[in-house]
């Protein structure tokens, strides 16, 4: 049986269960079905139905917010060390159903399983990473003045919702509740209704690992359904949201009659520019992985390359020959880099930029055809002869599509890479040290890496500017996000108190 064969029959075993029972919702710690009914989630691969899901709305999101609240003040009056020992089990869950998590998430979203193996890993390290901050997240500063020992503390903000995307659902999932869990706070999480099936294993990793019911509320639905609900909840304090831009928007509008504080990881259009100076080897290394790893739907995607002309030619030559070579497939077979599409809406707008870009003059050196007739497949695509004004240097195509585009002085470089209005990543390949610095101070980016693809890092900040989002996760700032700062001033003696009316 060849592994395919193989990897397709431990996939069906693994998914007889949702196809059997479906997706419910999981409220306070019990099976819910979806007040609107049931939606169908079908495999981007072959489009054969995978699961009905519960459709929930605004009666769910109530239901689950007031689990939320309900668990709150119990969940964080826990010992610090408590909370701490139930996420360590969670990491060690994830750990001991990676298997099934990568299988499921592949087939669910059309992801490659060599990237989804390292994608349900990362979600235990998250797990793991902030199980280690529990004991200091509300610890605070003393600031002594004259009169006053001022104390600051932490505390968990309240019950939050959190809302995820269907690209590495899985992984962005866990970064995101794993700090909130850790900060003290209760969460109500609506998956995207494209991939609903690996929230539902990791809620169930959660309650096998001793979470205590309602801590943690699973509604799935769509975004004008049951996200919007859980944007307006009266009962729900903070909204920490992966998406759109446009849908970021909405989410502060829908939050903001509650008065919601909000935390928005949104899309890119994030350059790579390689000068002349470079290790050409490990750029062209680099530029490949960061476009079309993970089907290039992917935030941090690295979607414009700016090339000094000095070394165009000889660059996309080299590229073309790479990118030509990059094997599209099932994505069960472990040879595949790229899967089909998410889904066919999502196909079509990463398909029409192949026409977009001709008629706005650019070449299509490689790529630019569908695969197959069946599930989203497409060849891994390179855009040539590009400005920066065109749609496909200014869109977020959110697929394994790169547009290339010339620049010839560093002052040039920079002014492309700003000409946009998001700023999420940047990327940088110099070996100019102080260039380097210049460079990266004027870049309108939240993230940089100079001569490296994006490495995490969890105790550094991740998040974008402009139109790429607001505000930032890992280490200390996840808390400052889950958590509300508190000032205690305590007097050290009997300081002069102003005395009026005597
Ligand atoms: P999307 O905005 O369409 O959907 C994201 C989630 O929002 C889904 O769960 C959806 O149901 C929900 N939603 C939609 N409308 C809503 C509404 N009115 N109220 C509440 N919730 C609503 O995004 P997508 O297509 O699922 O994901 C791809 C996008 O995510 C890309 O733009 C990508 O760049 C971005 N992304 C950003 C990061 C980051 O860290 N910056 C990471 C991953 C993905």
């Amino acid at each position: 049986m060849s592994e395919l064969s193989a990897n397709t029959e431990t996939m069906t075993a693994y998914m007889a269960r949702f196809r059997d029972g479906g997706i419910l919702n999981r409220i306070g710690g019990q099976d819910v079905p979806g007040s609107l009914g049931t939606f169908d989630n079908a495999s981007p691969v072959d489009e054969s139905h995978i699961c009905t899901v519960a459709r929930g709305g605004a009666e769910d999101m109530d239901k689950a917010a007031r689990a939320a609240a309900a668990a709150f003040p119990a969940w964080r009056d826990l010992p610090a060390a408590e909370r701490k020992k139930i996420l360590i089990r969670i990491a060690e869950g994830i750990e001991a159903r990676a298997e099934e998590i990568a299988f499921c998430e592949s087939w669910d979203t059309g992801q490659a399983l060599r990237f989804m193996s390292k994608a349900a890993i990362r979600g235990a390290e998250n797990f793991r990473y902030f199980a280690d901050q529990v004991t200091s997240a509300r610890d605070g500063k003393q600031l002594r003045s004259p009169t006053l020992m001022n104390l600051t503390t932490r505390v968990p903000i309240g019950p939050v919702g959190v809302i995820t995307p269907w690209n590495t659902p899985f992984m962005l999932s866990t970064w995101k509740i794993a700090p909130a869990l850790a900060a003290g706070c209760t969460v109500v999480h609506k998956p995207a209704e494209l991939s609903p099936v690996s929230a539902r294993i990791l809620m169930e990793i959660a309650e096998e690992a001793g979470l205590p019911p309602g801590v943690w509320n699973l509604v799935n639905g769509f975004g004008e359904e049951a996200g919007k609900a859980l944007c307006e909840h009266p009962d729900i304090k903070a909204l920490a949201f992966v998406g759109e831009s446009s849908t970021g928007s909405l989410i502060q509008k829908q939050g903001a009659g509650t008065l919601k504080r909000v935390h928005l990881e949104l899309g890119g259009k994030n350059p790579v520019v390689v000068f002349d100076d470079a290790d050409l080897d490990r750029a062209l290394d680099a530029v490949i992985f960061m476009i079309y790893s993970i089907n290039g739907e992917r935030c941090t995607s690295s979607s414009r390359l700016l090339v000094q002309d000095t070394i165009r030619e000889e660059f996309e030559a080299r590229l073309v020959e790479r990118v030509n070579n990059i094997k599209v497939g099932h994505p069960l077979d472990p040879e595949t880099v790229i899967g089909p599409m998410i889904g066919e809406e999502h196909f079509a707008k990463v398909t029409s930029y192949f026409d977009i870009a001709q008629e706005d003059g650019a070449t299509i050196a490689a790529g630019g055809t569908r695969v197959g007739d069946r599930g989203y497949f497409l060849r891994p695509t390179l855009f040539t002869g590009a400005h920066n004004r065109m749609r496909i240097a200014q869109e977020e195509i959110f697929g394994p599509v790169l547009t290339s585009i010339p620049f010839s002085t560093e002052e040039e470089a920079l002014e492309i890479a700003n000409d946009t209005a998001y700023g999420l990543t940047g990327y940088l390949w110099t070996s100019d040290l102080t260039r380097a610095l210049r460079f990266t101070d004027k870049l309108e980016a939240g993230m940089i890496w100079v001569n490296s693809e994006n490495v995490r890092h969890l105790p550094t900040p991740f998040g974008g500017v402009k139109a790429s989002g607001i505000g930032r996760d890992g280490g200390e700032w996840s808390f400052d996000f889950y958590m509300e700062q508190k000032h205690v001033g305590l007097a050290l003696g009997d300081h002069k108190i102003p005395r009026l009316g005597v």
